[in-house]
Formats: structure tokens, C-alpha cells, sequence
């Protein structure tokens, strides 16, 4: 029987790769967005995948999205915590609110997500949570004071969560991309942009479909014994420990 997935921002970028994955090797997959309804809409047009749109920064969305998704396709086998923004700023001029942008719609809503589905899996006994952090979680990164903290959050998060939950056959792992081709990237400064391109060993930049295929790994069964890990996904740009 076909397992369930949820992809939280699978309408664009890494998070549409990731669903598009999951589907071709035949999971039930839905997709959330924000608010971007054209991108949704062309996405479900595209692939036939199930769109659901709140903010995954609000916890009574994610709780009640949930319930919507599982109502449709049934209960939850596999989550992956993709949604994210950047809104960065040199420390010493960031607002409260870049602060807290990003900090509730990259991190909490982890929390957000994973909490209504949790119990589910645990009754189950089988479970796949995946977390899309970043390089720049792991290292750092200049004018993201915010999205560092946020995703070197979710790890901390990842490896709690693994240590809860193994017993209860449920993996939860991290994913660590570099600088992937999407939306978010093409957004930057490109002499910045080509900076950091030359700092990737492998000379370029990764594709969102690179991402797709280590989430569909971890998503799987045989990737049972494989939990409180941070995959890094990056060109060889930082190679962590
Ligand atoms: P994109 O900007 O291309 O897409 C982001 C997706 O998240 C969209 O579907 C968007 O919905 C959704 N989203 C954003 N905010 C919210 C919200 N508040 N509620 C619900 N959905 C939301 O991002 P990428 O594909 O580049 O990034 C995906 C993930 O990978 C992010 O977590 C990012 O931090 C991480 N990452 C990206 C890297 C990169 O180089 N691109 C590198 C490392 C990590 P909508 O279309 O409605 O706006």
C-alpha cells in the first residue's frame, strides 16, 4: 500500500522536487504553500499532487492542515519540514521582526508540523520525519544571524527527536543543502551569488532534484537503521565533521 507523505513548501523549488520524488516512486503525496497560488496552482497542474495552503508559522494552521491532509489521503508515514525564508541583515540592523520571520517559519514550525503527527506514527510504530536545514546552519553564514540559528535548530531539534523516537520506529534525520538553484538563491546579490559559486569545489550550484533523491533515501524503509544524522548536501563547500 501506498505510504502518505506531507511536504511542507512542496510547491516550489526543493520542496516541489522532493514531492515530485516521492510521488514517481509511488508515495500519496500532499503539498503546502503559503501563498503563492500561481505557482501552486501551475505545480498542481503539473504533477496532479494535492495542494493545501496555510502558514506553517501558525500553530491552529499546521494542527488544522493536518487534519485536512489526513482526512483526504489518510494518516501521516512520512513528513518533511521544507518551508522556509530568508530575510537577512547585517546582525547590527536586523529587526525584531527578520528575527522572528524567520525564526517561526523555519524552526517553530517544525514543532508546529511534527506535533500532530507524531502520536500517529508512534501508534503505528513506523515513521520518516526529514528536516531541510542548511550549510549555513552548520557554519554560519554573514547577514543570516537569523536562518543560522533556525536551522542549526532544527538540528538540535533532529537529534533529540531521533533519540525519543527510535523505539517507536520512527526515523528522523536532517538534511544539509549548500546553495541549491531555486527561487531563494536566484534572489541574491549575484556578485555575491558568484562569490560563493566559487567557493564550491564541485564549481557549481546543486539542483533541488539532488536534495529529492537523499529525502527519497531517508523516506524509504531501507533506510531504517539511519536516524539523528545530518546529511550534507553541499559540493564539498563545508565539509563537516
Ligand atoms: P523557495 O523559496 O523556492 O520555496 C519555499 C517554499 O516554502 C514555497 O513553497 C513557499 O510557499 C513555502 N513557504 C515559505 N514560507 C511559508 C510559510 N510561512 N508557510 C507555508 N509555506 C511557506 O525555497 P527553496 O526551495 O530554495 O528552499 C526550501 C528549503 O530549503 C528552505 O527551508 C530553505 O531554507 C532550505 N535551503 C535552501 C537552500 C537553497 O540554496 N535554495 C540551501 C539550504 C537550505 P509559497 O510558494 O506560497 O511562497
Amino acid at each position: 500500500m501506498s505510504k502518505q507523505a506531507i511536504v511542507t513548501g512542496g510547491t516550489r523549488g526543493i520542496g516541489k522536487a522532493i514531492a515530485v520524488c516521492l510521488k514517481e516512486a509511488g508515495f500519496n503525496v500532499a503539498a503546502t504553500y503559503g501563498g503563492n497560488d500561481e505557482a501552486a496552482t501551475r505545480f498542481k497542474e503539473e504533477t496532479g499532487i494535492g495542494v493545501y495552503k496555510w502558514d506553517v508559522s501558525d500553530a491552529a494552521a499546521c494542527e488544522e492542515g493536518v487534519a485536512t491532509i489526513e482526512a483526504d489521503q489518510g494518516p501521516t508515514d512520512v513528513l518533511v519540514n521544507n518551508a522556509g525564508i530568508t530575510r537577512d541583515g547585517a546582525f547590527h540592523k536586523m529587526t525584531a521582526e527578520q528575527w522572528r520571520a524567520v525564526m517561526s517559519t523555519n524552526l517553530d514550525s517544525a514543532f508546529y508540523m511534527t506535533r500532530p503527527v507524531i502520536n500517529g506514527m508512534r501508534e503505528r510504530g513506523y515513521g520518516r520525519i526529514i528536516n531541510i536545514s542548511s550549510i549555513n546552519g552548520q557554519k554560519g553564514q554573514f547577514g543570516q544571524a537569523n536562518y543560522s540559528a533556525a536551522k542549526a535548530g532544527l538540528i538540535g531539534f533532529t537529534r533529540a527527536l531521533a533519540h525519543e523516537t527510535a523505539r517507536k520506529g520512527i526515523t528522523v534525520n536532517a538534511i544539509a543543502p549548500g546553495y541549491i538553484g531555486t527561487d531563494m538563491v536566484a534572489a541574491m546579490d549575484e556578485k555575491v551569488l558568484d562569490a560563493i559559486v566559487g567557493q564550491i569545489p564541485v564549481g557549481r550550484l546543486g539542483t533541488p532534484e539532488e536534495v529529492a533523491d537523499a529525502v527519497l533515501y531517508l523516506a524509504g524503509d531501507k533506510a531504517g537503521f539511519m536516524t539523528g544524522a545530518v546529511l550534507t548536501i553541499n559540493g564539498g563547500q563545508y565539509i563537516a565533521a
